[in-house]
């Protein structure tokens, strides 16, 4: 079976590094792979919506951020497919279908979505839109047939709810859609890098981000105030990593020549972090290496921004083209999905026999 990606990201604010190091870095090393037949990055606009249906502003001005931080990130239109999902009404019908085979105490059961309706204060009132957006993700997994989702660790649940779907769909209605795999970040600090704030994730929606298009003055100013051990108040002090975000971030984002590089006094990160733990070392000079960390590895990425920024017509033009392209995959499926379910009934004088049939006899 060929190998097709899916995964994609809600236009609710530009990508910070989260997005990087959670999937957007490993989307462009599977893409530069040659091991995947096609490869999809979904705009999702329309999920954007279910929690932002008084803001469309917000949705629709930041399709654009989106594009842009992904083409700077290095995803080529060549191989990889960009799309935008409101434009796919595929989609919607597939969800539509799939909504018959998902429980309202299954919905109600999937930790992502509990914590984000806490996260939103929705708790009284609760869009429909929203509470149901795993079963539009499963019809966006489905209709690429992708086989694999490289995503971050808050996707989990969707793709349990996806795997669901796809075995009740075919068990009901014949062997129809694909089953998708998650692909996890490799590395742990990966998986959900956590805010600025030392906050669980760091999301758009939480405000605690350094963004991929940050100027350099800013992220300094945001590494310098990042969240550390509270208990390390003298230089000389022994320091906790658990809970300590810059070497969270370092786990995350830090590589042996980077120390060659900025802070030749230490091998690796292993010896750093012998060092902060033993006392002795204090916290403005590991933010300060991280500072050089996370920014030489922005900033080709801002450079590469502000080329295509010059361009933007350019971008249109790669999104429309990733769209139509997109489209009729969808369009494939969604036939294949009611053929299964056997609500084709123009598509062939199948179904006029049959009803003739019947009411000749
Ligand atoms: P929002 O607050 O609007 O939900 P978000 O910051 O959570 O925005 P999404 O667009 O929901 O971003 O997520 C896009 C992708 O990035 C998903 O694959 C998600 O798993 C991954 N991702 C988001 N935040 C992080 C994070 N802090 N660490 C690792 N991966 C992340
Ligand atoms: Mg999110």
């Amino acid at each position: 079976m060929s190998k097709i990606i899916l995964t994609g990201d809600r236009p609710t604010g530009r990508l910070h590094v989260g997005h990087y190091v959670g999937s957007l870095k490993r989307r462009v090393e599977l893409q530069n792979s040659g091991k995947y037949e096609k490869i999809f990055i979904m705009i999702a606009d329309a999920q954007a919506l279910t929690d932002n249906a008084d803001n469309p502003e917000r949705v629709r001005q930041n399709i654009m951020e989106v594009a842009l931080d992904y083409l700077s990130c290095g995803l080529d239109p060549e191989k990889s497919t960009i799309l935008i999902q409101s434009q796919i009404p595929e989609l919607t019908e597939l969800s539509f279908y799939y909504m018959n085979l998902v429980t309202v105490s299954r919905l109600q059961r999937n930790p992502t979505v509990k914590s984000e309706i806490q996260m939103r204060n929705f708790e009284a009132s609760i869009p429909v839109g929203f509470f149901t957006y795993p079963i539009s993700q499963a019809a966006d997994i489905t209709a690429f047939k992708a086989t694999t989702v490289p995503v971050g660790e808050d996707q989990l649940p969707m793709l349990e709810q996806t795997k669901e779907i796809v075995r009740k769909f075919n068990a009901v209605y014949g062997e129809t859609l694909v089953e998708p795999e998650i692909l996890l970040p490799d590395n742990k600090a990966c998986l959900r890098l956590p805010g600025i704030d030392g906050k669980a994730k760091m999301s758009k929606s939480l405000g605690n981000c350094i963004y991929l298009s940050e100027e350099p003055a800013d992220i300094k100013k945001k590494v310098m105030s990042m969240f550390t051990d509270p208990d390390h108040i003298r230089i000389e002090d022994p320091g906790k990593l658990e809970g300590n975000t810059v070497f969270t971030y370092l786990d995350a984002f830090s590589r042996p020549e980077h120390f060659e590089e900025f802070m030749p006094e230490y091998k690796n990160l292993d010896e750093l972090k012998e060092h902060y733990t033993r006392g002795g070392l204090g916290d403005v000079k590991v933010k300060k290496f991280l500072n050089n960390v996370i920014q030489s590895e922005l900033e080709p990425i801002r450079n590469r921004r502000k080329e295509y920024q010059k361009d933007i017509s350019y971008v249109y033009e790669v999104l429309k083209a990733g769209t139509d392209k997109a489209r009729e995959v969808a369009a494939n499926t969604l036939s294949d999905v009611k053929n299964s379910m056997k609500i084709n009934y123009f598509d062939s004088r199948e179904w006029l026999e049959e009803q003739i049939e019947k009411f000749s006899k």
